[in-house]
């Protein structure tokens, strides 16, 4: 079983020709509403690739609160601990997407997400006990996701996302960190240039037993006990890459929960992070099991 304790939000998507610079206002494309947040997103790739999921997490006492919480339960995801929290808007994600190259520049309105404590955790002690793999990001607050950490018996895997200052015993409590590029490089506090400046940052942090860095269309690297590997991309026309990374995080702790070696789950995530971006939006865009079997000629 997967514990996820994170974020819950309404994504708000436009399609830009390009993204504007600040003082800038560029014309996009029409607006389209999707279930999203790094929680939810993870919550939903893990139920698909055929976990069974158990979510942790806030929305507003609003009508898109509740939407959120019916697609959830639709997706088969446990949503019995995601509980309305008065007076504090549904999260909501303000994307914008450029139709040539797919890339994507997101502000987040955390909302109700912020009410997500770490009592919360606490009294789901016994979920986060008994949870073979929980899933943590950084769209809750820090207490919170130290707090989960703390309490959960299996495996922790944090997915550092947005990139914010990490507290070096978290670290510690962590067993998978899987950060992307950009979230590496500001964890070590330096740019990483090249794929041995990564391999380099990987093997130098201390804390997790093992760091999956995703590399974008260059796929993956696994840095476990000091040995570094890279996993190839599974090659794809994107187009649109939110949430590649929660697609990744998600099936990287299903093949976890079936028992699959380190290296062969972060190979089934690398093809279920590709083939998320090859269709618009977050939570729409994320395969299913038989989806990446069939990707992989299974
Ligand atoms: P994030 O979306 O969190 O910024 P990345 O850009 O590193 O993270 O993408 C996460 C994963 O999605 C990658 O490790 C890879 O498996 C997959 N992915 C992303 N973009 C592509 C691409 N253009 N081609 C193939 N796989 C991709």
């Amino acid at each position: 079983k997967i514990a996820v304790v994170g974020s819950i939000n309404l994504d708000l998507v436009v399609p830009v020709p390009k993204h504007p610079r600040p003082g800038e206002t560029v014309l996009g494309g029409d607006l389209a509403e999707h279930p999203g947040g790094k929680g939810a997103n993870q919550a939903v790739a893990a139920a698909r690739m055929g976990a069974s999921v158990a979510m942790l997490g806030r929305v507003g006492a609003d009508d898109a609160g509740a939407r959120l919480r019916r697609v959830l339960d639709l997706e088969g995801v446990d949503t019995t601990r995601v509980l309305p929290v008065d007076g504090l808007p549904t999260g909501r994600a303000l994307i914008a997407v450029d139709h040539t190259t797919g890339e994507n520049s997101i502000i987040v309105s955390p909302g109700a997400n912020t009410a997500l404590s770490p009592e919360h955790c606490a009294s789901e002690g016994a979920l986060l006990r008994d949870a073979t793999v929980t899933l943590l990001q950084h769209e809750v607050p820090p207490e919170t996701v130290a707090a989960a950490a703390r309490l959960a018996g299996g495996t922790v895997l944090l997915n550092p996302a947005p990139a914010r200052e990490l507290a070096l015993d978290l670290l510690h409590m962590v067993d998978l960190l899987v950060p992307n590029r950009g979230e590496l490089a500001s964890l070590v506090g330096h740019p990483l240039p090249d794929l041995h400046a990564v391999a380099d940052a990987a093997r130098q942090l201390r804390g997790p037993a093992a760091v999956v860095v995703t590399l974008g269309a260059e796929g993956a690297l696994l840095c476990e006990d000091g040995a570094v590997a890279f996993v190839p991309p599974h090659p794809v026309a994107p187009l649109d890459t939110t949430a590649a990374g929660d697609a990744f995080c998600g099936a990287l702790a299903s093949g976890l929960v079936d028992g699959r070696s380190l290296h062969e789950a972060v190979r089934r995530a690398n093809v279920a992070a590709a083939l998320s971006t090859t269709l618009a939006g977050a939570q729409p865009s994320l395969p299913t099991r038989e989806e990446v079997a069939r990707a992989l000629g299974e």
